[in-house]
């Protein structure tokens, strides 16, 4: 297997607009997980550089420039900023890939673009935040202004290191907020690199500060903190319930975005090729460690045997191989303990009734990685674990179903909301079963399609506010009321 883990620099905090080592002079490793190799060692944040950069976040909010600067000017930088990301692709294509074991055909052809993407569309929203004239009364002029919250915490998962940074950092940054963002400690190295290019773009110092460091030490003492106003995490539900149970002492505003267990609903009467191409990437696609995988199959009775058939025998072409051969559609899973936790779910499916018709075993590549096959477990029943519990691996519980009550009953019949895949040819089905799906997103005839144009996040237990979008502005800004009187 290709390895070059050993030209990547050292990372270090960011805070303030420099590079810095933890107060403590701690560190970690980060590993590749296709290669169980280090790949380099990490300043790891505590509670002393949280208080350091909340400061700086704090400062350069209060008294610094980027709140203040002419809305133009914050877009030229941000715009910069996503340039620069595209400039920077190979590299960061590379080391998302080291780090969290995705094909460099992701990283380096869907995730480098959209990050870029958001912080090129984000720019453009700098110029267009705006307050709105209310016609009260003749006697008061009474108008609103849209402002920044203060200071964003940044909370982010390792699935999608890079893209994250840019759905969280880019609108906060466009308001006129300060962030503080702490990356995952098992793949910190994407969210730090785009740090240090954000101060070549120009950021001021202070306004995106970068703390690698674990959840419990570094991400709490966020939490905890007075001196930030919200905080906005991607990540398992446990630890946003935590979260938003922290911020209660402080009143701070919240955005979660949670996990899912995302119903992918085929009828009898849509393209079944298409169809199997769209269930497979749904749930294959980033290993499955996709928080909107379509890791439920609701296949219409009629074609079920038929559809199971062409998706297994397309599950066993996907084989695992090296991460960093662009071929590589399958690559490894973050960490050991994920794969031993996907592991321990296929074998509950079984010892539960399921079928295993594709994969179910782990698969090294040249010896090495945690690596899992494309897996597809028939004959599940809503009530079994493998239909309720999120699994964040190349898993696939398939479900029949028979006509749309029963397909849309089962595919609300779980505690997440946040995306849904339908595949009719019938465009009344399609948009009335769209209509009836609890969840955040739903896609006709497509699965997994983002864009830092369209909102994205959860209903139910998926978590509340939006990512993306205009709406996603709503939640980096507030609402001021001035009444002027004019008599
Ligand atoms: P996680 O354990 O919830 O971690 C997410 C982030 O929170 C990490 O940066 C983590 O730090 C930090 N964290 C952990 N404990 C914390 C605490 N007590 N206080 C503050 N921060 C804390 O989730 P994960 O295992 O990294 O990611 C997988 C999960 O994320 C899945 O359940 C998936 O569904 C969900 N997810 C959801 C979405 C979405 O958009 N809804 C997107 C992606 C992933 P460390 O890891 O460094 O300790
Ligand atoms: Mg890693």
């Amino acid at each position: 297997m290709t390895d070059t883990t050993t030209r990547v620099r050292p990372g270090r905090l960011i805070i303030n607009g420099e590079a810095v080592d933890a107060a403590s002079g701690r560190a970690f490793t980060t590993m590749n997980p296709a290669t169980e190799v280090p790949i380099c060692e990490v300043a790891e944040a505590g509670a002393e550089d949280v208080e350091r950069a909340v400061r700086a976040a704090r400062a350069a909010f209060e008294s610094g420039p980027w709140p203040r600067m002419r809305p133009a000017e914050r877009q030229r930088i941000l715009f910069r900023l996503g340039d620069l990301i595209l400039e920077h692709g190979d590299e960061l294509g590379r080391l998302e890939t080291l780090d969290n074991g995705k094909p460099i055909f992701e990283s380096r052809q869907i995730d480098v673009p959209m990050t870029a993407n958001c912080f090129h569309y984000f720019a453009g929203w700098a110029t267009r935040l705006a307050g709105e004239t209310l016609p009260v009364s003749p006697a008061f002029f009474t108008y609103t202004l849209r402002e920044p919250l203060g200071v964003v915490a940044a909370i982010i998962p390792w699935n999608f290191p890079m893209i994250m940074v840019g759905w969280k950092c880019a609108p906060a940054l466009a308001a006129g907020n300060t962030v503080v963002l702490k990356p995952a400690e098992l793949t910190p190295l994407t969210a730090i690199r785009i740090g240090e290019l954000a101060l070549e773009a120009g950021l001021p110092p202070g306004v995106l500060n970068v703390l690698p460091g674990p959840g419990n030490v570094a991400g709490e003492a966020l939490v905890r903190h007075p001196g930030v106003d919200k905080v906005t995490f991607t990540g398992s539900t446990a630890v946003g319930q935590r979260i938003m149970r922290l911020a209660a002492d402080t009143v701070k505003k919240v955005t979660l975005e949670l996990g899912g267990k995302s119903p992918n609903i085929v009828f009898a009467d849509a393209d079944l090729d298409a169809a199997v191409r769209g269930v497979s990437t749904g749930i294959f696609y980033g290993k499955g460690e996709v928080c909107a995988a379509g890791s439920r199959l609701l296949v219409e009775a009629s074609i079920h045997a038929e559809f199971v058939a062409k998706l297994a025998e397309r599950a066993k072409k996907l084989q695992p191989a090296d991460p960093l051969d662009p071929k590589t559609r399958l690559g490894a899973l973050v960490s050991e303990a994920q794969m031993k936790k996907v592991l321990g779910h296929i074998e509950s499916g079984v010892a539960e009734g399921a079928r295993l018709v594709a994969g179910g075993r782990r698969q090294p590549v040249d010896g090495k990685g945690w690596f899992v096959q494309a897996t597809v477990l028939d004959a599940v029943e809503n009530r079994m674990r493998v239909a309720q519990e999120e699994i964040f691996g190349p898993v696939l519980a398939v479900i029949p179903f028979d006509g749309v009550d029963d397909a849309v009953a089962k595919g609300n019949d779980i505690r997440y909301g946040l995306a849904a895949g339908v595949w009719t040819k019938d465009v009344k089905k399609a948009h009335a079963v769209a209509r009836r799906l609890q969840a955040g997103t739903v896609w006709v005839n497509a699965y997994n399609f983002y864009d830092a144009g369209m909102p994205f996040g959860g209903f139910k237990q998926s978590g509340f506010g939006r990512d993306l979008g205009p709406e996603c502005l709503r939640e980096v800004t507030q609402v001021k009321s001035v009444w002027v009187n004019l008599e």
